[in-house]
């Protein structure tokens, strides 16, 4: 079977990615550029799939870059959760993900589409709970063509902790000095970032140390 695996650049999809390698027979990765200052999410992304021999696209979605309230808008320099939605939270992000992927599943013919989302999404990000996408695997089974493939929605670590997939990802030998988990975009990881902090913690709680090196 042919699978899509949404790669956003991070630790949780490179994983998710590594860990559907054997069981796809031919992987094509996905990564959106949806929000300003991700380049260097998206060159880890294009890395890590580089690192699998899959094949990678890079999908635009410009007018994220100039909505109102979008990430690209809103400073998230140290990306502290507010009110239970996390900082990366992008409005309607699945919905509009997971319609880009299912048009590229139906016409690569994939049977499904994966992502890397871990254990406390659904509580983080909305469009990630069971309801969520038990509904838009039905409505990718009413609309795609007939006699094709109808995708169906994985999201094999939802189960998984952070410090769970870490240590799926070393037992896998995911690239992770590959991976970028910094919501800032220079050079070296800004080191205080949510993202940063929960990638250190979790690495410190499996005492391993992060092929990041001795950044901060
Ligand atoms: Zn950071």
């Amino acid at each position: 079977m042919r699978s899509i695996i949404l790669l956003s650049g991070g630790i949780d999809s490179a994983t998710a990615l590594y860990s559907s390698l054997k069981e796809s027979d031919e992987v094509l990765a996905l990564t959106f550029d949806y929000e300003i200052g991700r380049s260097k999410e998206i060159e880890a992304a294009k890395r890590i799939a580089e690192s699998a021999g899959i094949l990678h696209r890079l999908v635009e979605l410009p007018f994220y870059k100039s909505l109102k309230g979008s990430p690209s808008s809103t400073s998230k320099k140290l990306g502290k959760e507010e009110g239970g939605l996390s900082p990366a939270y992008v409005p309607a992000r699945n919905l509009v993900f997971f319609g880009v992927a299912a048009a590229h599943a139906e016409t690569y013919g994939a049977g499904e589409i994966i992502t890397g989302h871990i254990k406390g999404d659904s509580s983080r990000f909305p469009d990630v709970g069971n309801g969520f996408v038990s509904a838009m695997n039905t409505l990718l089974g009413s609309t795609s063509g007939v006699g094709r493939v109808v995708p169906v929605i994985r999201m094999p670590l939802l189960g998984k902790t952070k410090e769970k997939v870490l240590e799926e990802a070393i037992r896998l030998n995911v690239p992770l000095e590959r991976t970028w988990s910094c919501y800032n975009n220079a050079d070296e990881p800004c080191g205080v970032c949510y993202g940063c902090e929960s990638r250190r913690d979790a690495f410190r709680r499996i005492g391993v140390e992060d092929p990041w090196g001795k950044k901060k």
